[in-house]
């Protein structure tokens, strides 16, 4: 059906070709049915199949309709109800793969998991088919199978063979998909939320993703600290059971290099949706090939660097090391389709645990969790002119959360909110989900040892989306004593800023590196998102120079200023090695200096300092770890209300900052801060970490130098993070708007 076996080295398959082979495969079988969900973002089919025996594929709305009891424990009227649903309801399993789509293995694996579940006679199948509804979603992300899979085809035997392709493989948001399950922005993660998340409750979600080639032959949970503190502790405990079951269930089949309690850690809600919803979420990661070519990795040359155990050494949470040697598309797969099998082994063995610790967990966020707050008001806005009230409203809504309005005004201390202020009470299945996002967070200060360096987490660590999206939101230690609605809908976001409409719109430029990092697509999903005209401008346009008679701004994305310069290495082909170069940049600096603006977000300011010979310093260039640290924080940030860049703004803002610069002025004529950081270090940070902020404390985090007759905007934060720091979208719109055209 594919053409070969999967796992054979150098061969990869197409989206349509696997959307072909599980409509043959459901076709042929009695246990699995296929169901498109939608579309990706490029309008590919979004597939789900859901695998169990006849007899309950038969009667999915029965289970179905049990587990949504089990979830939200209000309609249980009798503890017989209870029982009745324990007793006869499925573990539900959610198992998704292909996210990243680099990670090729992930696009096969689900193929020979499925094939293995539709004919597999053995007594350990027909267990997981009686006891398990499994869905299966066989890529989260359809169109990135296409892009790798075109790329890998037409890269064979040359040098470039096994790099990852020059474009994005999301659209919008390449690796960042992965970063999408709170804020959902993308028609991929919207999907696999609204039909199978929400509907079916999952126990267990599964996702599948691949390493470096040079760590642990794969990972799996146990996570490491931190854990975010609004998870349920009963679900970090079922986390630490089902990925240690599964490591001793590999063990036991020979595989070595299996490491648990290592690199990944549990802060972020990003990446785990169901952690705020009732079930466990286990990643694993296989090591990777070169997309599917085999890698020779000899065993001195396994890298020390992950978090937590070393591949070259025995510990207790890396029992066996792997030799080295070879690794291959096959390794990846047996690993990942293996791991999953043993997965879906634990789910239908303990299927009774399974069920019974999910109603206790959504029992205790029903009735509330001792020192939490009682609820969050969030009082209404005259003008949500930046949608950040809706967005957010509209993220909580999506995530199951019951929001209401105030019947009648709320006070709180000195603070009185009006009637129909919207609360969100903490007493309800999901409520650890509005905490996490509502409350900010305090990331523990952990470091390599006493004093030393710190440890970093594996992503970011804020999200608290009322800082980012511009909103009050107050919480209530005590019930709030008045009547409150059923829960209302959000109300809709109106995404339009003035000035991007009509005969004057400037001409945008936005530089499209054939590097590919995720900020520019971040910024053409906002761009796309809000209207905002622009062209996407490529290495060899950029070069060509005359810039000025084509744009009025040029945008330079979040990229290091070494990407900038050089791009991609030499085995690429053409057009994509090499990146400005000193061709691009001589064409930026005539573009500003012919009347042009130029904006530089984040590390691409970086770049345009030191290559345009800007009278600003960085004062963080050099500066190492311990001595500054803030791995994406929310900062506060004093603007200018005056000028023009902060129009329309508050005079007290936020920064997303993350690992960017802040600048000392070095030519007060040439230079105008726009918007800086307090004066006061115990002042900077809103949420997150951050270590010795004096270093930033009174700091320029945003400023216009000029330059010939143009001028160059540099901000030393991302203003556009993921779809997220709504407050500061008005800083990079007016920012566009300053050249007349
Ligand atoms: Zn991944």
């Amino acid at each position: 059906m594919l053409g070969f076996e999967p796992g054979d080295d150098r061969k990869l398959a197409d989206w349509p070709t696997l959307v072909r082979y599980y409509q043959a495969l459901a076709g042929a079988s009695d246990r699995m049915r296929y169901r498109e969900l939608g579309h990706s973002t490029l309008g590919a089919p979004f597939v789900a199949l859901v695998i169990s025996s006849p007899q309950n594929l038969r009667r999915l709305d029965y289970y179905r309709e049990l587990n949504a009891r089990l979830a939200d424990p209000r309609g249980l009227r009798t503890p017989k109800d209870a029982t009745t649903a324990l007793r006869e309801a499925k573990t539900v399993v959610l198992i998704t793969s292909g996210i990243h789509s680099n990670e090729v293995g992930g696009h096969l694996t689900p193929a020979i998991l499925a094939y293995r579940l539709a004919t597999d006679t053995s007594a350990d199948t027909r267990a997981i088919l009686d006891n398990v509804i499994l869905w299966l979603v066989p890529s989260l992300n359809p169109d990135g199978v296409s892009i790798v899979t075109r790329w890998y085809n037409r890269t064979l035997g040359t040098p470039a063979e096994g790099t990852d392709p020059p474009e994005l493989y999301h659209h919008y948001t390449g690796h960042d998909n992965n970063r999408d399950w709170y804020a959902f922005t993308q028609v991929e993660t919207q999907l696999v939320v609204d039909s199978i998340h929400n509907v079916w409750h999952p126990q267990i979600v599964h996702d599948i993703h691949q390493q470096d080639t040079d760590g642990s032959r794969l990972f799996l949970p146990p996570y490491l600290d931190p854990v975010e503190p609004n998870v349920d502790p009963l679900l970090i405990d079922g986390v630490n059971a089902l990925g240690t079951d599964m490591a001793w269930t590999l063990a036991g089949q020979g595989k070595t290099g299996i490491a648990i309690n290592a690199v990944y850690d549990a802060w972020t809600p990003a990446r785990a949706y169901q952690h705020y919803h009732g079930g466990v979420r286990i990643l694993s990661e296989a090591a990777s090939a070169n997309l599917a070519s085999p890698v020779d990795i000899p065993f001195d040359q396994l890298a020390t660097r992950g978090r937590g155990f070393n591949p070259r050494e025995r510990s207790w949470n890396f029992t066996n090391p792997w030799p080295g040697g070879r690794w291959t598309l096959r390794d990846i797969v047996t690993y990942q389709t293996d791991g999953a099998y043993a997965l879906l082994e634990n789910a239908a063995r303990y299927r009774d645990r399974w069920l019974a610790n999910f109603l206790t967990v959504e029992g205790r966020a029903v009735r509330g969790w001792k020192g939490w707050p009682y609820a969050y008001v969030i009082p209404r806005q005259h003008q949500d002119s930046g949608g950040g009230l809706a967005t957010l409203l509209g993220i909580l809504h999506r995530g199951q959360v019951e929001v209401r309005t105030a019947l009648h005004p709320i006070t709180l201390g000195a603070q009185r909110f009006a009637a129909g202020s919207y609360v969100v009470v903490l007493r309800q299945p999901y409520a650890g989900f509005a905490k996490a996002l509502l409350e900010p967070q305090r990331y523990p200060d952990l470091r390599l040892y006493p004093g030393g360096p710190p440890l970093p987490p594996y992503d970011v660590t804020a999200q608290t989306l009322p800082l980012l999206m511009g909103v009050t939101a107050v919480p209530s230690r005590d019930s709030l004593r008045i009547g409150l609605s059923p829960p209302v809908e959000p109300p809709a976001a109106n995404l339009t800023y003035p000035g991007f409409a009509g005969p004057d719109v400037p001409r945008i430029g936005l530089y499209r590196s054939y590097v590919a990092p995720m900020d520019e697509g971040w910024t053409r999903w906002l761009f796309d998102t809000w209207k905002v005209p622009y062209v996407s401008v490529v290495d060899s346009v950029m070069r060509a120079g005359k810039l000025r008679d084509k744009f009025d701004v040029v945008l330079l994305p979040d990229e290091s200023p070494h990407e900038l310069l050089d791009g991609l290495p030499k085995e690429y082909p053409a057009p994509y090695a090499g990146g400005l170069g000193a061709d691009g940049v001589k064409a930026l600096r005539q573009f500003v200096t012919d009347g042009g603006t130029l904006i530089a977000l984040n590390d691409a300011s970086r770049f345009a300092v030191e290559q345009l010979l800007l009278p600003v310093r960085n004062v963080l260039e050099g500066v190492a770890d311990d001595e500054f640290y803030a791995p994406g924080s929310i900062f506060r940030m004093e603007l200018d209300a005056n000028d023009p860049i902060a129009r329309g703004m508050p005079t007290q803002s936020i920064a997303w900052y993350e690992s960017g610069p802040a600048f000392e002025v070095l030519d007060s004529s040439a230079v105008r801060v726009v918007g800086r950081y307090p004066a006061e270090a115990d002042k900077v940070l809103l949420s997150g970490w951050v270590l010795h902020p004096e270093r930033v404390a009174g700091r320029a985090a945003l400023v216009e130098v000029k330059l010939g007759t143009g001028r160059v905007i540099l901000f030393g934060f991302r203003p556009q993070y993921r779809g997220q720091s709504i407050a500061t979208y008005p800083l990079l719109f007016n920012s566009l708007q300053l050249t007349a055209k």
